[in-house]
């Protein structure tokens, strides 16, 4: 079996915008990939022509599977939880929808947000980060959800960082990061796969210029993996697996 990669975010657009680089880059490495994203995004400001928030949700499920596409995604899902609220769901039913899904696609690697929210600081994102760390770690725990067979034990974790902060926002806390990921071969499908999100056109004009500047670089720190060892910096998310 190939090496398999899966990301876990909050809303359409996250997995260009934060995971772009490294899932096109997966896809170049013949790396299957995964995405799941927890909501349809339908509490976002920018809202296109949408007059509801179930039509914002249904045109933003297609815009994401559309970037996924430009990304080379293998799969990708998204679940119905509401935008914005992922603080009112309840811990150990996200954490279940998660574990199923690792045990089934059997990632060797698993990304997602930093504890800090990532560059908006969102708490979704802090949501997602927490569930998936703890998945993570039950996924290949036989006491845990002993129902959802078979367990399986992705090999490593990592957590989006980053070395730049968005002008106009309060800055997050990035854990130091171990990969400094070099994505400028994936720039510009990472930047289409952004424009298939039409109802976000106006963030992506107002972020393009930060892009510009400091788009060929995607941060993640390793914060599990199966063999203990001292920490490392490593210039890929696969260095070093077999
Ligand atoms: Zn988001």
């Amino acid at each position: 079996m190939g090496q398999r990669l899966m990301c876990v975010v909050a809303h359409p657009d996250d997995e260009c915008f934060g995971f772009g680089g490294a899932l096109a880059l997966a896809a170049d490495h013949v790396i299957e990939t995964s995405v799941l994203c927890m909501t349809d995004g339908q509490a976002a400001t920018h809202r296109g022509s949408a007059e509801s928030g179930l039509e914002l949700g249904a045109s933003r499920r297609r815009e994401f599977a559309a970037s996924c596409e430009v990304l080379g995604v293998t799969e990708h899902e998204v679940l119905g939880y509401h935008d914005g609220q992922l603080q009112n769901v309840p811990v150990l039913e996200a954490v279940e929808h998660l574990v199923r899904r690792m045990r089934r696609f059997q990632p060797d690697v698993v990304i997602t947000f930093g504890s800090d929210g990532g560059l908006n600081v969102h708490l979704d994102h802090m949501m997602v980060s927490f569930w998936t760390t703890t998945a993570f770690h039950w996924a290949g725990r036989s006491n845990r959800f002993p129902e959802i067979t078979t367990v399986f034990q992705p090999r490593r974790l990592f957590h989006l960082s980053t070395d730049v902060f968005l002008p106009d926002r309060q800055p997050p806390i990035p854990s130091p990061w171990t990969v400094a990921l070099d994505i400028e071969t994936t720039r510009k499908r990472k930047s289409e796969a952004f424009e298939r999100h039409a109802s976000q056109a106006p963030l992506m004009e107002r972020t393009k210029p930060f892009f510009a500047e400091y788009g060929g670089t995607e941060f993640y720190t390793l914060v599990a993996e199966k063999e203990p060892k001292p920490a490392r910096q490593m210039t890929d998310l696969f260095e070093g697996l077999s």
